[in-house]
């Protein structure tokens, strides 16, 4: 067996029902052999062994009580994967399905994107199985701080900084770092996505959803393409999904789709975002309104945006929501370009289809890298006690995203085939944090 087979079978046999876990391994594995086969030195310093296997897996209760007075469990989660590159960064997802597999694979897949960005930060991921939708703000509240009083010991700006994911955006951020700081007596960037009074970065909301666009754009205009005049079909209806239609829009794209765990809404005359915003943002409703508000929009109920004809589909609502069945209708009715702003929400067949089909396929590591990259951008402007304007972060964002692309071309030439960006993600981002655990000894 070759010293890849080898390490996929321990990995496997340690990690029994750990499938979303064992599928992000799987595609890292296979996609960077042709590095591994290169040069022994991996084998040597068993990087494989050890890029697989996360630093800490720490598990924890978090007991609150709800409105009616009712103590309630939920377990928390952090998985400190790798830090050989930077100090643990990735965000917290506060949803039912979360279990160790789910937080193993986004911790695992943190370390080649955190890569990818040219910045100093490792990887990790946590989160927790409470299910924030219908919950009152105390309740919120109560359940972010008593996360926060165990996850507390465990982080710090130099350790682990922690950083939003689906169900945690700035008001959960908000009420961790209060806990953090009435616990530690330390005012310092423990957490990224911050609110702009105390110590956020601005485009931070809005980086993970520009950073897809930028890089689908540089995508195209290597291929003599761009995204004005394209339909466009977007999944999900969090930050990422809104502001990458906000870029689509601004470009010239005309974005007809946004869905939330529910259903999907098919608006043919072009999404309204001051109406998604103000369903999803203010009221914290579900996108089924949408359709009660602007004339012509359809809301289906349950089913998936992947049947609407498009030239270009940005995934951004979680992962394995693109089957192999829905990636061949997205084929058969001819979409030229997906960009992944969710993670990992191709299945593996899926990207095969995809690939096979010659679609342009950008996937989640390097597509929605600008919004752990503009965290980054907010450590240091923590760091330095000082904050860029929006302009300045932008500009950075755009940098970053045509490094990110640059790279992941170059290594897809030298590995694998010209537009296997998949590849080349996986292998640009390996390389870096390989070289620097080589250098760091065991
Ligand atoms: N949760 C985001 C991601 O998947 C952002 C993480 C961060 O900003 O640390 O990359």
């Amino acid at each position: 067996m070759s010293y890849i087979d080898n390490v996929r079978a321990s990995v496997a046999a340690r990690n029994e029902g750990q499938p979303e876990f064992m599928q992000a391994v799987d595609e890292v594995l296979t996609t960077i052999k042709p590095v591994i086969e290169s040069d022994p030195v991996y084998e040597r310093n068993a990087i494989l062994e050890r890029i697989t296997e996360p630093d800490r897996q720490i598990m924890f209760r978090v007991p609150w009580t709800d409105d009616k007075g009712n103590m309630r469990v939920n377990r928390g989660f952090r998985v400190q994967f790798n830090n050989a590159i930077g100090p643990y960064k990735g965000g917290l997802r506060l949803h039912p399905s979360v279990n160790l597999s789910i937080i193993k694979f986004l911790g695992f897949e943190q370390i080649f994107k955190n890569s990818l960005t040219g910045l100093p930060i490792g990887g990790g991921k946590g989160g927790s199985d409470f299910d924030p939708k219908g919950k009152s703000e105390r309740e919120i509240r109560e359940f972010c701080e008593s996360f926060m009083t165990e996850l507390a010991r465990h982080i710090g700006a130099d350790t682990d900084v922690p950083a939003g994911d689906i169900g945690v955006g700035g008001r959960e951020i908000g009420y961790m770092f209060g806990q953090y700081k009435r616990i530690k007596n330390i005012y310092e960037g423990v957490l990224t996505g911050k609110g702009l009074t105390y110590g956020g970065s601005l485009a931070r909301t809005e980086a993970t959803g520009y950073g897809l666009v930028y890089i689908v754009e540089n995508m195209l205009n290597a291929h003599s393409d761009s995204i004005k005049g394209k339909t466009v079909v977007i999944s999900g209806s969090g930050n990422v999904a809104i502001y990458a239609a906000q870029k689509a829009q601004s470009l010239g794209a005309k974005v007809v789709s946004v869905s939330d765990s529910n259903g999907y809404i098919y608006d043919k005359n072009g999404i309204k975002l001051d109406v998604v915003k103000q369903i999803k943002e203010v009221e914290r409703g579900r996108i089924k309104e949408y359709a009660d508000r602007v004339k012509g929009a359809e809301y289906h109920d349950g089913g998936k945006v992947w049947n609407i004809k498009c030239d270009v589909a940005l995934p951004c609502a979680t992962q394995n929501e693109i089957s192999e069945a829905d990636a061949k209708a997205l084929i058969s009715n001819k979409v030229l370009a997906v960009g992944e702003g969710a993670n990992m929400p191709s299945s593996t067949a899926a990207i095969e289809a995809f690939q096979k089909a010659k679609v342009l396929f950008m996937p989640a590591k390097a597509a929605n890298a600008g919004g752990v990259a503009v965290s980054a951008l907010e450590m240091s402007q923590n760091s330095q006690r000082l904050s860029w304007t929006f302009d300045e972060v932008d500009e950075k964002l755009k940098g970053i995203m045509r490094g990110i692309f640059e790279k992941t071309t170059e290594a897809a030439v030298k590995y694998a085939k010209p537009d296997d960006y998949v590849s080349g993600a996986n292998i640009a981002g390996f390389i870096k944090v390989a070289e620097a655990m080589i250098a760091q000894g065991v």
